[in-house]
């Protein structure tokens, strides 16, 4: 387990991967960090996407973000159809904040929300109890539910 900041321990995920952790108790509205990246613009965007990079992040009409930046801690959290964080686009920034009250220690999780583009691609296997076996936003979960 390394420490980022004070908010966030990286360790080994329960759901993929290494994951990302709450370092202490949030309140549910706290932010817990700020997923940064590479501003990129659409095109950049739409290349990278087609090579595969999964933290490519809608910012504006004209931005996107790419999270898969090594400053980015953000990038360790998984996706989980029933998160404990989300991720608010506030006047051209990402924050994660907490969707509920999280307890120090647990693993933080918000939800992607891929569009259905090939989503049979990003199968998910959050383990949450309403999972719906893909990673989409929630708008989606009823189309792709036992598909
Ligand atoms: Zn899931």
């Amino acid at each position: 387990m390394s420490s980022n900041g004070q908010n966030l321990v990286i360790g080994t995920s329960l759901i993929h991967g290494t994951g990302g952790f709450a370092a202490r108790d949030f309140n549910p509205g706290d932010c817990v960090l700020e997923y940064i990246g590479e501003r990129i613009s659409k095109e950049e965007s739409l290349l990278r996407c087609e090579a595969g990079n999964p933290f490519i992040f809608f910012l504006d009409e004209q931005w996107n973000l790419d999270g898969s930046v090594d400053w980015n801690p953000a990038r360790f959290l998984n996706h989980s159809c029933a998160p404990n964080c989300n991720a608010e686009l506030v006047e051209g920034r990402i924050w994660i904040t907490a969707r509920h009250a999280i307890r120090a220690g647990e693993e933080l999780t918000f939800n992607y929300s891929y569009d259905l583009t090939e989503f049979r691609e990003h199968p998910c296997r959050c383990g949450a109890p309403g999972c719906v076996g893909y990673m989409v936003a929630e708008e989606f979960f009823d189309i792709v539910r036992g598909r």
